[in-house]
C-alpha cells in the first residue's frame, strides 16, 4: 500500500502522547512553550491541548499571564488536579504502601501497609491492592492504570522478581502476574471499563531512576545514571533519552557488584569488596563501630547517626570518608563506562553526597579518564516516595504513548 500523508485529526491524534508528556514533566508550563516543544503552528498546539482538556487530563488556563519579560502572554497550562490517577504499589523490606498517583508524579492519596512482608507474595499483594482499592472508593478517583515497585531485579518479559532483596520471597515470584490477578480480584477494571486491568512491575532502583527523571533531580538530564541504597545493597539505574535502559532480559546495571576494595568483605554474589557490601547501611554503621541492630530501619539509622554526630564524632566522620571515598571509586568507573550527564545518588549515598560533596567529586576526578567524571553534576534524589512515584509512571506510560486509545476514547 502507498503510503499516504497523514490527515489533520491523525497529525493532532500523534501529538497527544508528547504534549501530555510535556505537560506531566513539567517542561510545557504554558501553551506557547507547547508550541514551540511541539515544533507545531499555534493552533496545532491550541487544538491538542483543547482535547486534552477534553479527556480531563489536563487544564488550559485561558486568562492569558505573562510568561516572562519576553514574548506574548500565553495560555497556562497544568496537568488537572482532579484528573484520573494511577495506582501505584511499593513492597520493601520494611513494609508495603500503596498510593494513588495524578499525572505530575502527585500522590493524591497513600497510605502504608503493615511493616513486615509476609512470606506468600500473594498474600502480600492481595493487601497491598486491597489499600489501594480502598483509596480509590474513597477517593471516586478513575483508575487508568497500576504499578508496583519490589526490590528485585524483575526479568523481562516474564515480569518475575529474581533475586527479591531482603523479602522472605522465593526467587523468581511471578509478581507481575500475580499483581494483575489481585487487581482483578479486588473488582479494579482496566481504564476501558470492559478489559481487566493489567498490572506492571519493576525494579525499586530502575522505577527511583524514573521517577526523579521525569519530576525531580533528574529532571532534564539526557543520560541519567543513579545510584541508591535501601537497608542493605547497593542499586543502579539508567535512564537513556527518557526511557529506562534495562538491557536485553531487564537485568541491566547492577553496578552493586563492582568491586571497590578488592580485599573487602565477601558478597553473596561470589566476589569480594563490592560496592553492595562496602558502601550501604550495614558498611557504614559497621564502620562507625555501630552496633548494626536489625535490617529493618537499618536506613533510617544510618542516615540519622551520619546527620547529627558527623560533626562532632572523629569515628563517624571516619566512616563516612570511608564509604565516600569507596563510591567515588565505583561512580568513576561508571562514568568511564556509562558517560552520564547526571549522576543521582538516593538513600544513604545522597546523605553522603551531602555532607561531603568535595571528597568524592575529588575521588572520582582522580580516579577517572581523563578526571572527567569529577566534571559531572552529581546530585540527591529529591522526591519523596520516589520508587512508588516512578511505580506510577509505569502505569501512565501507556496514556502518555497514547492518550485517546488507553482512555477507551
Ligand atoms: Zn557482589
Amino acid at each position: 500500500m502507498t503510503p499516504t500523508r497523514a490527515t489533520k485529526p491523525e497529525r493532532g491524534r500523534g501529538a497527544l502522547g508528547p504534549a501530555l508528556e510535556l505537560v506531566h514533566t513539567g517542561r510545557a508550563p504554558t501553551r506557547a512553550v507547547l508550541t514551540a516543544e511541539l515544533g507545531v503552528t499555534r493552533a496545532t498546539a491550541g487544538a491538542v491541548a483543547a482535547e486534552l482538556e477534553a479527556l480531563g487530563l489536563i487544564t488550559v488556563d485561558s486568562r492569558p499571564t505573562a510568561a516572562g519579560s519576553q514574548g506574548r502572554p500565553s495560555h497556562r497550562l497544568s496537568v488537572n488536579p482532579d484528573g484520573p490517577v494511577v495506582l501505584a504499589a511499593q513492597v520493601h523490606a520494611d513494609g508495603f504502601r500503596a498510593a494513588l498517583v495524578g499525572l505530575g508524579g502527585r500522590i493524591v492519596a497513600t497510605e502504608p501497609g503493615r511493616l513486615t512482608v509476609e512470606a506468600d507474595p500473594a498474600q502480600v499483594l492481595a493487601e497491598v491492592v486491597g489499600v489501594g482499592a480502598r483509596l480509590l472508593r474513597e477517593t471516586g478517583r478513575r483508575c487508568l492504570g497500576a504499578g508496583l515497585s519490589v526490590p528485585s531485579a524483575v526479568a523481562e518479559p516474564e515480569g518475575t522478581a529474581l533475586n527479591p532483596l531482603h523479602l522472605p520471597w522465593p526467587p523468581g515470584v511471578p509478581v507481575r502476574e500475580i499483581f494483575t490477578r489481585c487487581l482483578a480480584e479486588a473488582g479494579i477494571p482496566g481504564p476501558s471499563g470492559d478489559a481487566p486491568m493489567v498490572g506492571h512491575a519493576a525494579n525499586d532502583i530502575n522505577l527511583v531512576a524514573l521517577a526523579e527523571h521525569r519530576h525531580g533531580a533528574g529532571r532534564g538530564a539526557r543520560d541519567l545514571l543513579c545510584v541508591a541504597t535501601a537497608h542493605r545493597g547497593v542499586g543502579g539505574a539508567l535512564v537513556l533519552d527518557g526511557r529506562l535502559h534495562t538491557g536485553s532480559s531487564g537485568l541491566a546495571l547492577e553496578v552493586g557488584h563492582l568491586t571497590v576494595d578488592p580485599n573487602g568483605r565477601s558478597c553473596h554474589c561470589g566476589g569480594r569488596g563490592c560496592l553492595d557490601v562496602e558502601t550501604d547501611p550495614l558498611a557504614f554503621l559497621e564502620a562507625a563501630g555501630r552496633e548494626p541492630g536489625p535490617e529493618t530501619g537499618m536506613l533510617r539509622r544510618a542516615l540519622d547517626l551520619l546527620r547529627t554526630e558527623y560533626a562532632a564524632d572523629p569515628a563517624v566522620r571516619d566512616a563516612a570518608h570511608l564509604l565516600t571515598d569507596r563510591l567515588g571509586l565505583g561512580l568513576a568507573g561508571l562514568v568511564n563506562i556509562l558517560d552520564p550527564d547526571r549522576i543521582i545518588l538516593g538513600g544513604l549515598h545522597g546523605a553522603l553526597l551531602e555532607v561531603d560533596a568535595e571528597r568524592l567529586h575529588a575521588v572520582m576526578e582522580e580516579r577517572s579518564l581523563w578526571g572527567r567524571s569529577g566534571t559531572v553534576p552529581v546530585l540527591a534524589c529529591a522526591l519523596e516516595h520516589n520508587s512508588l512515584v516512578g511505580a506510577a509512571e509505569l502505569a501512565w506510560q501507556p496514556v502518555l504513548d497514547d492518550p485517546m486509545a488507553a482512555l477507551g476514547s
